[in-house]
Formats: structure tokens, C-alpha cells, sequence
């Protein structure tokens, strides 16, 4: 597989290698106005128009090694059907409200203890360490805070937030994220980690980023030393489509399995993106041979403006029984809805009882089911009844 460094566009030619591979480069150099974008890609009409309506609204930056995997041409009578430019460019779909559409479709700030921390599992805290990343995923859920500069989390909530773990015992498992966290300094996020790791009752740390899909440059060999002391870490990533997996991509998990982490990946069901089941298939392949287990396939929800990436539940439902059948298990993530109004995940599953009577067996009890296994084929299974009851 070609590295991006190879495959970028003519405006980046004189660019060195040791430059692209600079993740600051890559910051300072992302894509954040019509002119910029066009220099690398055209744009329809529709696009261009979109972008002068919803940039205001949720800013637009896109890492030129992100840009480099999306397709070039766009033909500007036709909707776009490139999966990369759907998650990076503004659509007309951000546009169109509707009234039951949310600002904070989670709840996370009415479950804020402290600022910084929303805390809504007895055991579990997800904790905002920055509020910046090195794109603006278009379908994001937190755009009411992500990309916004005056909610940046302050070194005094980053501190009030480790305090709140520190004094919460029942706080097993945190969950660092954003925005970003890999936005923060090496230097920084070991302060929170380190800090995390010295409390006693946390026993689980996740960091939660999209990194490595779009700025694979930030995983440095320093920023693996730095994680390498606080294994095992569990790294949730955010793959929504395998050409996002590419060489870069590639070589940035095989260095944080290196450091230790323990390899995640959660996914969105974006109509347009990845919403056909063979475009899942080949992800979750790809993640397995990079080491990275699909963790959640996530339900798009109710958050405004991303209504139009927005599928039917029973699409994740199918892409769930193609996957079974298919692939190993470790394939296979939960399709999980996170619920509004802060109800937490709940994850839905196809149902493979198709017929269920009550039988009594040689004086057994019970009931027969009848299952419709991954090829359609039917069993029959006896369920005993509960002989306690
Ligand atoms: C998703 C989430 C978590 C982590 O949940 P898991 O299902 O354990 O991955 C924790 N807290 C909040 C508020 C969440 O939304
Ligand atoms: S990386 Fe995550 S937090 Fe940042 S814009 Fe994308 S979805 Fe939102």
C-alpha cells in the first residue's frame, strides 16, 4: 500500500517527507477555507455552497493527509459518494433542521458532577480532556462543544476532574477523551494518564481518538514511550471506512501495539459511508489484521445537523447478520444505540428465534424453539423450563 506521503497532491510536491511525516506540519497545514480545499479538490456547487452555509456553525479543518485519501474529482452535477468527503466537507444535509434533532443528544452536561467529567455509569466516567481535533468530523455528536475554542478544557478542570476520580471510589474505569485528547501534548495527556494510573481504585484506562485515522503522524515513538509506561492502556479508535486504513494508518497501530495498548475500534453507521454490510465486512478484516478488535458499530443519533447521515436501525441490524457467518466473532461489534436524554447504550442484536411452542417431552417441560442460523437455515432446540420455579 502506498503511504499518503506518496499519493499526495500536486499543490504539496516540493513538500519533504520528514515534513509530511511532522505531525505539526500537518496541523498547521490543514484545509480550512474553500480556496485551501480547492486547490486540492473541486468542489461541486452544492458543496461550495454548503460550506459558505455551515462552516460558521461547526469550523472545517481537514489534516492534508486526511485530504490526500479523498477522492479528487467530484462530479458537480451528481451528490458526492466519496466516504472520506462525506466525513470531511460540509454537506447541504447540516442545514436542514429538524425538531428532533438535539444539541446534547447524550445528556453529557446534565450528568456532569464536575465540569469536564460526565459521569452516568455507577463505574465508568468519560472525562474531556481537549475540546480540539485534527479534523472536524462532519458527523460528530459533541459539535455543540468539539471545535468551539471557548470551551477548551482549562488545566484547572483537567485537575478538578482527576480530584473527582481521586475522591470517587466507585470510579473503575475512565475513559479519556474529547474532542481529541492526542491534541494535548505528550507532555500534558502522561500528566493525566500518569495521574489516572496512580489511582488506586481506577483500574481500567481507555483513551479514546481518532488519530490515527486522521493525523497517523501524532503517533510518535516518544508518545508510545510515554503510553508504554501507564500499559495496559485500552485505545478506542474511530475507523468508519477501510481505505481509512491504509499504510499510515497501518504503521500507527503497529506502534501502539507495540507500546501495549489494547486496540479498539468504534465505528459510526453513516448512511453513504458505511452503511452497506460488504463495506463493514472489509473493515472489520482490515482492523483484525492490523490487531484492532471492532469494539461498537454506533448508532448515528439524534444530534443536530448529521440527521442526513442518519440510517434506519434495521440497516445495522443486517449488516450484523452478514457479519455473522462471515467472519470470526472477534469481527463482530455490538450495534449499540446510544439512548437520548442520557439512557446510556443499549445494543440490539437480530433475532434468530423464528418460532417458539411449549412441548413436554418424556416429562420434561419445556420449549421448543426453532432458530434461523446465519444461512438461513432452521434448527430445533429444546429450552428446559426454569425446574426451580
Ligand atoms: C459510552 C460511554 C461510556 C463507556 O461505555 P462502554 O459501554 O463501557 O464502552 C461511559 N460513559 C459514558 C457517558 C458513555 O457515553
Ligand atoms: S474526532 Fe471525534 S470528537 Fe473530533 S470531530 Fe471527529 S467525531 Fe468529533
Amino acid at each position: 500500500m502506498p503511504t499518503t506521503y506518496e499519493m499526495r497532491p500536486a499543490i504539496w510536491a516540493d513538500i519533504r517527507p520528514e515534513q509530511w511525516q511532522d505531525w505539526h506540519w500537518q496541523q498547521q497545514n490543514r484545509l480550512r477555507s474553500v480556496e485551501a480545499l480547492e486547490a486540492v479538490v473541486a468542489l461541486s456547487d452544492a458543496e461550495r455552497a454548503a460550506f459558505a452555509a455551515s462552516s460558521e456553525a461547526f469550523r472545517v479543518a481537514i489534516t492534508p493527509h486526511y485530504a490526500t485519501l479523498m477522492e479528487a474529482s467530484c462530479d458537480p452535477a451528481g451528490p458526492t459518494r466519496c466516504p472520506i468527503r462525506l466525513q470531511a466537507l460540509p454537506h447541504p444535509g447540516e442545514l436542514v433542521e429538524y425538531a428532533f434533532e438535539l444539541d446534547d443528544p447524550l445528556a453529557e452536561e446534565a450528568h456532569m458532577p464536575v465540569p469536564g467529567i460526565t459521569h452516568r455509569y455507577p463505574d465508568r466516567v468519560l472525562f474531556y480532556a481537549s475540546h480540539n481535533c485534527p479534523m472536524y468530523c462532519r458527523h460528530c455528536t459533541r459539535k455543540r462543544k468539539v471545535s468551539d475554542p471557548t470551551t477548551a478544557a482549562s488545566r484547572t478542570q483537567i485537575a478538578q476532574g482527576l480530584d473527582y476520580i481521586r475522591r470517587t471510589k466507585t470510579v473503575r474505569d475512565v475513559l479519556v477523551s474529547g474532542g481529541d485528547p492526542l491534541t494535548l501534548s505528550d507532555a500534558r495527556l502522561g500528566e493525566i494518564l500518569h495521574g489516572l494510573r496512580e489511582i488506586e481504585h481506577v483500574e481500567v484506562i481507555r483513551l479514546g481518538t481518532r488519530n490515527p485515522v486522521t493525523l497517523p503522524q501524532r503517533i510518535t515513538p516518544e508518545f508510545c514511550e510515554m503510553l508504554r509506561g501507564v500499559r495496559p492502556l485500552y485505545l478506542h479508535t474511530h475507523f468508519n471506512h477501510p481505505r481509512e486504513l491504509g499504510e499510515d494508518a497501518a504503521r500507527a497501530l503497529r506502534m501502539l501495539l507495540d507500546a501495549g495498548c489494547v486496540l479498539g475500534n468504534q465505528m459510526v453507521l453513516l448512511k453513504g459511508v458505511n452503511d452497506d454490510p460488504e463495506t463493514v465486512l472489509e473493515l472489520n478484516r482490515k482492523l483484525l489484521i492490523h490487531g484492532c478488535r471492532p469494539y461498537y458499530m454506533l448508532q448515528c443519533d439524534m444530534a443536530r445537523g448529521i440527521t442526513h447521515f442518519r440510517t434506519p436501525l434495521s440497516t445495522g441490524l443486517r449488516i450484523v447478520e452478514y457479519l455473522r457467518g462471515r467472519i470470526g466473532g472477534m469481527g463482530i461489534p455490538d450495534f449499540v444505540v446510544d439512548l437520548p436524554g442520557g439512557g446510556g447504550k443499549i445494543e440490539l442484536s437480530p433475532d434468530y428465534i423464528i418460532d417458539r411452542k411449549p412441548c413436554e417431552i418424556e416429562g420434561v417441560i419445556g420449549e421448543q424453539i426453532t432458530f434461523q442460523n446465519w444461512a438461513g437455515e432452521t434448527f430445533e432446540f429444546v429450552d428446559l423450563a426454569d425446574s426451580s420455579s
